[in-house]
């Protein structure tokens, strides 16, 4: 029998798959693994980060619901805590600020699991989580064996890391341990839209907990409620691109924003970039771009996973025309 997908991805696409396996420990999966011989496998969280294309997937879905939340380490000034990849990734934020535990406040309401967040490095207003990773941990779904990744051995980068390149499908992270601080919180305010927002509430000397607050507040303004509005967060990454091609670009384009990197790469708004080419508030057979942020395809209803896929692929092919830069899928498709 085939499962629906539908209610499993942010998009609210509907698509079907072989089997779905829940899984809650790795014994659990131990359990199960003689039925997984020869199959083509994909790992789900909670599906925020996923773009269904087809409608019939060959494949087995392994949805990973492993609980918990233990300290395992405390200091004086630090913990190092250890958060099942199952757990809601903003319920892990929020039991953070109320026990006064800082490094994650500018992740605040990012979608998803605790799990899936290493996948991409996800960040936001001026924070990645490699920030505050100690270890991830989990095992090969061929082998069994059981790894744990030191922060170096998971190649993060800039909305990447080992488990979305080489090892995506391969290793199930069970576990994800950071190292997070007691007190002397190092508060990161060098995002604009954050700092500006604290000179309007007035707040100087921002805790944790304000942080977390703001950057809320900042979030639900502008981006889309998945539960209304289908969608998984930006659809392609920041192009980052070497010093000579940038200048060919900015001569051409004075007005366009831009994040120096290092003194060879500099980050473009792959929003500007998508306006340019005139999407802005744009539809077409209910897929359109949000209107706060052309970075954001949002099912308006009813549309499918190829209608999605193919509307990307025309705001790629445009962006490709003008400016001659290869925009890349920041979403898993599938
Ligand atoms: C409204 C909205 C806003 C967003 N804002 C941001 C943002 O600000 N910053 C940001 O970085 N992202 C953002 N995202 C994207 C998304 O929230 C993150 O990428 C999140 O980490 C995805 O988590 P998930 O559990 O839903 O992953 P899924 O979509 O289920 O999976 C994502 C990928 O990870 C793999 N995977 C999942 N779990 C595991 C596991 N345990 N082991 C191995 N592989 C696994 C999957 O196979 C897939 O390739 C946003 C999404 C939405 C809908």
């Amino acid at each position: 029998m085939k499962n629906s997908l539908k209610k499993l991805n942010s998009f609210g696409v509907e698509s079907f798959c072989n089997e779905i396996y829940i899984i809650k420990s790795y014994e659990n999966y131990l359990q199960i693994k003689q039925n997984l011989k020869e199959k083509k496998i994909i790992i789900l969280g909670g599906g925020t980060n996923i773009l269904f294309k087809t409608q019939n997937l060959d494949y087995t879905i392994l949805k990973v619901d492993i609980e918990g939340i233990e300290i395992i380490e405390d200091y004086d000034e630090n913990i190092i805590v250890s958060v099942g990849a199952g757990v809601n990734w903003d319920d892990f934020v929020s039991w953070c600020v109320k026990n006064n535990y800082g490094g994650v406040e500018n992740l605040t309401l990012i979608p998803g699991n605790v799990g899936s967040a290493p996948i991409q490095n996800i960040g936001a207003y001026g924070s990645e989580i490699k920030d505050v990773i100690y270890s991830c941990e989990g095992f090969y779904l061929e082998s069994s064996e059981h790894k744990i990744f030191n922060k170096n051995e998971c190649e993060f980068e800039y909305r990447s890391s080992i488990f979305k390149q080489k090892l995506k499908n391969k290793f199930l992270i069970s576990k994800v341990n950071f190292r997070l601080s007691k007190k002397n919180h190092r508060i990161n305010t060098s995002y604009k839209a954050l700092s500006d927002k604290l000179i309007e509430k007035g707040i100087k000397d921002p805790s944790i907990s304000d942080i977390s607050t703001l950057v809320k507040e900042i979030r639900e303004s502008k981006l889309p409620n998945y539960n209304q509005l289908g969608n998984a967060g930006s659809f392609f990454k920041n192009p980052v691109l070497k010093k000579k091609n940038f200048e060919k670009i900015t001569n051409k384009y004075s007005s366009m924003p831009f994040y120096k990197m290092s003194e060879n790469e500099y980050k473009l708004p792959a929003a500007w970039l998508i306006e340019k080419c005139g999407f802005k508030d744009i539809c077409e057979n209910q897929v359109g771009v949000y209107k706060n942020q052309s970075l954001v395809i949002i099912n308006k209803g009813g549309a499918t996973g190829s209608d999605i896929y193919n509307f990307s692929q025309k705001i790629k092919q445009e962006v490709k025309n003008k400016f001659d830069i290869l925009l890349e899928e920041e979403v898993n498709i599938i």
